[in-house]
């Protein structure tokens, strides 16, 4: 069974990255060591509890390495949630508030069909402005979102609060 605390003694915590004040938490040393990157991906599978996912989302840039790759182990589809302006075809869009700025974020309009059951990536959960801005597009085409999954948690932003009802997983949770 992987062991999340030898993931966490894994990240680097680089102080004042990518502004003054905040502490960027570096996943690279988990991706580039095969047995905690395979961990990392188990443990993130693991969050679907057994259910039958259609299609894995990432978000846009780290989301994308995890959530691809669960969804390759899940036997599901990867769809990609992305910044403005970087998807071809027919989007929709939302913007929001991050840790530190602000941007939008877009989805595919036929990326998900209703009823799909969705499975949500990303690296890791900070104030919630970005993993809830794709819930709403995914709730917007009527995804049948079966959890919402991260690596880490700042839990001491409360990030957590904007994804309700919806279910949270995160599987190194930081106080
Ligand atoms: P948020 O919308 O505030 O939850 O920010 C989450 C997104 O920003 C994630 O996609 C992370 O990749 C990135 N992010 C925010 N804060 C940090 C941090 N302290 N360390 C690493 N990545 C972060």
């Amino acid at each position: 069974m992987p062991d999340p605390a030898l993931l966490r003694s894994a990240i680097r915590d680089v102080v004042d990255f990518p502004k003054p004040g905040i502490v960027f938490k570096d996943i690279t040393p988990i991706l580039s060591d095969p047995a905690l990157f395979r961990d990392s991906i188990t443990l993130l599978c693991d969050t679907a509890g057994g259910v039958k996912i259609d299609k894995v989302v990432g978000i846009d840039a780290r989301g994308f390495i995890f959530a691809a790759t669960v969804a390759d182990r899940l036997g599901a589809g990867f769809v990609p949630v992305r910044k403005k302006g970087k998807l071809p075809w027919k989007t929709r869009q939302i913007a929001y508030s991050l840790e530190y700025g602000e941007s939008v974020v877009e989805l595919h309009e036929d990326a998900v069909c209703p009823g799909e059951k969705i499975l949500l990536v990303d690296d890791l959960l900070a104030t919630g402005g970005t993993a809830a801005a794709a819930v709403k597009l995914l709730d917007q085409l009527g995804a049948d979102l079966v959890g919402v999954s991260f690596l880490i948690e700042l839990a001491f932003l409360g990030g957590r609060e904007k994804l309700l009802p919806h279910p949270i997983s995160s599987i190194l949770s930081y106080d």
